[in-house]
This record gives C-alpha cells, structure tokens and sequence, in this order.
C-alpha cells in the first residue's frame, strides 16, 4: 500500500527500533531517565531555546503551552485552519477557559498582521484579554517566509504578546529554507516540535521555552496526565529522529513544496458538461480507484484531498499514484 494520508503513518527505522531496545531509561516524572534527558538538551540547544520537555503529542504540547501563556478569561490568536485551534478539539477552551480568536490564514499560510492588529483587544472589560499570537510553519505544508517570522516577532512584543510557534513540521520549513532551524524559532517564545511525523519516531513531540516556561510546563504536563515514566524507550527513538532524520525530509519536499498535495475533484457536470455524477460520487469512485491501485490518500469528502510524503515513500511510489490518477481521469472522463 502507498499510503499517502499523512507523514503520522511512517513506522520507526530499524535503528530506532535497536535504539528502543537498548535505552538507559528511569523515571521520568522523577526527572531520572538519562535519554529522555538527553533528547530534551538536543532538542531545546538544537532550537536556540533554554530548556525543552517530551511530552506524549503535539496536541499535548500546543495545550500546554495556551494554558502557560493564558490564563482564564485570556485569548489567543491562531489561524481559522490552524491546529491548535481546529484540531485539538477546543482544548484551550475547554480545559482552559481560554477564548480562541480565529482570523482566516492568506494563501502563504501566515497572518496578515494588520488583520491580526485589528482582533488584539483593547484594554476594556467587555473584552478578553489577548494575549498570545500562534504561528503553524509549516502550515498545511506551506513555509512562512522568514521575514514574516521576522515581523511577526517584533509585532508580538510591540503589542505585549507572547508567541507560539505549531512547529510540528519546523524542520521541513528549515530543510526547505536551507536554514538552521534557529532561524525561525528565535522569533517566537515558545515552540512545539514534533518527532512522529516526517521525523518517522513512533511517538512524542517535544515543547521548547525558557527555562521558567519549562518548569511550568511540567506541572501541566502532570496534570494532564502527560508525566510517563521509563519514556526513554519512546525518546531513544526521537533522539535519531533530530540527529538522523531531519536531512532526508528534503526527499519528502522533491515534488512539492514540502511535503503535502492537496486537490479536489469536479466532476464533468459541474464543468459544464453533461454528466450526472455528484461530486460525493466523483470521490467515491476515485478512492475506490486508488484503493485497488494499492494508493491510500486523506479523505476528501467534504473537503480536500491530502497527499503526504513520508520516510517510506519513494520515487517510483510517487510515478505509480501520478500514473495512477491519469489513468483515472483517462476512463472516469471517456465512460
Ligand atoms: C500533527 C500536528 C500537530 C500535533 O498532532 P498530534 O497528532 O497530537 O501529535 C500539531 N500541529 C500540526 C500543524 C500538526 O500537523
């Protein structure tokens, strides 16, 4: 099977499975496993940060870092499409009595700062208080142009925000720049890093900030039920995902602009021509198509299609979907 739904399938390399199995590990919570300390020094020196802490999910590491930055009756500005805001099942809101504040992304995947100067509220009861501005980059396979970064950091402290940066693909944004990844995370205050995607470990991000950011976020990180214990065996594995892992994303990137295609389909009718499939139908049978095909792609019903390249994609895979797909057209528009 091609599976292209997301670069979350990649299973570990087996020099991550050897390293699994042989990790020094202790207790966690305890601050004793000796790798998963290793893998924080990495991450958090590797992202120009003081300090940095493992933690199960991006989901984890996004909702920890709202309830550092906001508190109860707080707000933070994130995209309409963004993660922490549409896919992390309102966490903040929920488990932080923090209120989102939504502004549409522009085609480049950032945030028009003047729209977002127009949503940060003034100093008034009526009014939450805004008080952290997150990034994505990459967003929806999109890398935020540096000197976006650039001002988007200076906008943030010119209106008295904190910063967070969704960098669950940062590393496919810096392999694509050809930057060091320092480039882009040193605009922002706090950063989320995630192992399990492109990076191929089978579990783990890792949240990056000062030092007293860090102390925090362990104690959230406890309560929300995040504080695992011999860890290690899980970190053993994201310690080859920064060391091993962050070059070979340029393979992901050869055909797009990282690692992500999305499309929908229109079927002949709504083209003008005189077919009668809906487009529900259209993408049925094209899944079906690709399914018998051996090409497996994100849903898209009602949305777009998502195609993601990942550590275990090759070339001639990425030929035989594009094979594919014209092959799918040439009868699904002759029948
Ligand atoms: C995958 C992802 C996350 C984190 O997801 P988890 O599945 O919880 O690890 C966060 N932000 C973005 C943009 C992502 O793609």
């Amino acid at each position: 099977m091609i599976d292209l739904r997301s670069d979350t399938v990649t299973l570990p390399t087996p020099t991550m499975r050897e390293a699994m199995a042989t990790a020094l590990v202790g207790d966690d919570v305890y601050g004793e496993d000796p790798t998963i300390n290793k893998l924080q020094e990495l991450v958090a020196k590797r992202v120009g940060k003081e300090a940095a802490l493992f933690v199960s999910s991006g989901t984890q590491s996004n909702l920890i870092a709202l309830l550092i930055h906001c508190g109860r009756g707080d707000e933070y500005i994130a995209g309409q499409t963004a993660h922490t805001y549409m896919y992390e099942a309102g966490g903040g809101a929920v488990l932080g009595s923090i209120q989102p504040q939504p502004i549409l992304f522009e085609k480049d995947g950032t945030l028009d700062l003047g729209k977002v100067e127009n949503h940060v509220k003034a100093d008034d009861p009526h009014f939450a208080r805004t008080r952290l501005l997150c990034l994505e980059n990459t967003q929806a396979g999109k890398v935020l142009p540096m000197s976006y970064m650039v001002e988007a950091g200076k906008f943030a402290k010119l209106h008295g925000l904190s910063s967070h940066l969704d960098g669950a693909r940062v590393f496919n944004a810096a392999v694509k720049l050809k930057v060091d990844v320092t480039e882009i995370t040193q605009h922002v205050d706090s950063v989320s890093v995630c192992l399990s995607k492109g990076l191929s470990a089978p579990v783990g991000s890792v949240l990056c900030g000062s030092n007293q950011f860090i102390k925090s976020a362990h104690r959230w990180r406890k309560m929300l039920g995040g504080g695992m214990r011999q860890a290690g065996i899980l970190a053993a594995a994201g310690i080859i995902a920064i060391n091993d892992m962050v070059e070979r994303l340029a393979e992901d990137h050869a055909n797009v602009q990282t690692n992500m295609v999305f499309f929908s389909l229109v079927p002949p009718l709504q083209r003008g021509g005189v077919g009668s499939t809906s487009t529900k139908e259209m993408i049925s049978k094209f899944s079906t198509f690709m399914a018998e095909h051996d090409i497996i792609m994100d849903d898209g019903y009602p949305k777009k299609f998502r195609a993601v390249t990942h550590y275990g994609i090759e070339a001639v895979d990425i030929e035989h979907v594009v094979q594919s797909v014209a092959e799918f057209s040439r009868q699904f528009f002759t029948n």
